[in-house]
């Protein structure tokens, strides 16, 4: 048994990579194992928003800790593209949120009002534009469309180039990359953790899971509990276009390369990653809705993968009790938190004390629901 590394890291997707490249910049030597192409894995199945509107109803902090990520997002671009010399196609215009029907603006408004009036909520503004006002916005649009919000701090980027980004800037900064090594069972001996895979046994003096669906069954191993659930979503993709979109839609959007993606359906059907026609064709209908010209465009490609769901949907950020020096991450967002992951989750995590400020994404807060 060797202990060549200070952090072994569990999960090679956004959150486990965001935080090993974070990690690895602190000078840590740092571990990142993963299951490899067998796996459950959002990060290559995602939407690409970076986004901010709408999140954090229920939880205030869940909306600063989005804003925070979002804010260093350019920043974290940079050092990212430096360290992996990937170009992220970060853009972040501001996006929108349409709507269909006036019920439906109706209840979008009513839902983002309440949002920001939370006491405790960072507050930012939001615009509620009219079906001329959006018109000149977004030209092109359908007449169903009666409206939408706009929320100036969304964004979207390569949500592929993030991952290849990270996992060559951790590289970069001397991390080790250990792909095809399901970690098959952990636990505390003698101040550390041993780690054991296929390929044998290590240790480290530090643990993060950052699994994805993995984190259920690997929780419990050191005292932690990460209750996450597989909920299904459907991406359908388009031939490239000329240009003709400047902002990412919540469903919709025009990638740096001209191709339209539309996005994204949310279905509880356990660990079933296979495609659905007619939840396909309800996407694909909304968006032609959207852009009635979108009916003559080819369909290139499909896919559903699986995010990774709290029982609340909010991240779950917390160290052990039984086991300190053990950390469980998981979140649904990994594209939008990644900023947040590197530079702000990491340094805490590197302390050994994830402090007040993270204190709400404890799964304690799960229990207090359910006594509730
Ligand atoms: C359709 C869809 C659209 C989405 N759109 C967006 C979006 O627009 N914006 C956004 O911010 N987020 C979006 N998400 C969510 C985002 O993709 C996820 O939050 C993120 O990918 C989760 O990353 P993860 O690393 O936690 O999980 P995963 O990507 O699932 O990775 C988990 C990794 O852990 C590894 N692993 C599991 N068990 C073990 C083990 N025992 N040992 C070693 N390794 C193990 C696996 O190999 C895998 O690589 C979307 C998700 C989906 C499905």
């Amino acid at each position: 048994m060797t202990r060549e590394h200070d952090i072994a890291v569990i999960g090679g997707g956004l959150v486990g990579s965001a935080l090993a490249y974070g990690l690895a910049r602190l000078g840590r030597r740092v571990a990142l194992y993963d299951e490899g192409d067998v796996a459950y894995r959002a990060s290559r199945g995602n939407f690409g928003l970076v986004w901010v509107q709408g999140k954090g109803l229920g939880l205030p902090a869940y909306g600063g800790w989005t804003q925070g990520s979002v804010r260093r997002f350019p920043e974290f671009a940079a050092l990212l593209s430096e360290d992996s010399g990937v170009d992220l196609a970060l853009e972040q215009p501001g996006g929108f949120h349409l709507c269909l029907s006036e019920a439906e603006l109706a209840h979008r408004i009513d839902q983002l009002t309440r949002l920001v009036a939370q006491p405790g909520f960072e507050r930012y503004a939001f615009d509620v534009l009219d079906r001329d006002a959006l018109a000149r916005r977004l030209p092109g649009i359908g007449p169903r469309v009666v409206g939408a919000t706009y929320c100036r701090l969304d964004g979207h980027l390569n949500p592929l180039r993030l991952l290849r980004a990270l996992h060559a800037g951790f590289l970069a900064r001397g991390g080790s990359y250990r792909p095809n090594a399901k970690v098959e069972a952990i636990a505390r001996e003698g101040g550390a953790f041993s780690v054991r895979t296929a390929a044998g046994r290590a240790e480290a003096g530090q643990l993060v899971l950052a699994a994805g669906l993995g984190n259920a069954t690997l929780a419990p191993q050191v005292g932690l509990r990460a209750a996450v659930r597989p909920q299904r979503g459907m991406i359908v993709v388009l031939e490239r276009m000329r240009r003709f979109l400047d902002y990412p839609l919540a469903t919709l959007r025009q990638t740096d390369e001209g191709t339209v993606l539309i996005g994204d359906s949310q279905e509880e059907v356990g660990f079933d990653d296979t495609l659905a026609t007619a939840v396909l064709a309800t996407l694909a209908s909304r968006a032609v809705q959207v852009f009635p010209f979108l009916r003559d465009a080819r369909v290139n490609r499909t896919w559903a993968a699986l995010r990774v769901m709290s029982p609340d949907g909010f991240p779950i950020y917390e160290q052990s009790a039984a086991a300190p020096g053990a950390f469980v991450v998981t979140c649904h967002s990994g594209v939008t938190l990644a900023a947040a992951h590197a530079l702000l989750l990491a340094p805490l995590i590197a302390a050994g004390d994830l402090g007040a400020d993270l204190s709400p994404f404890s799964s304690e807060r799960l229990n207090v629901q359910k006594a509730a």
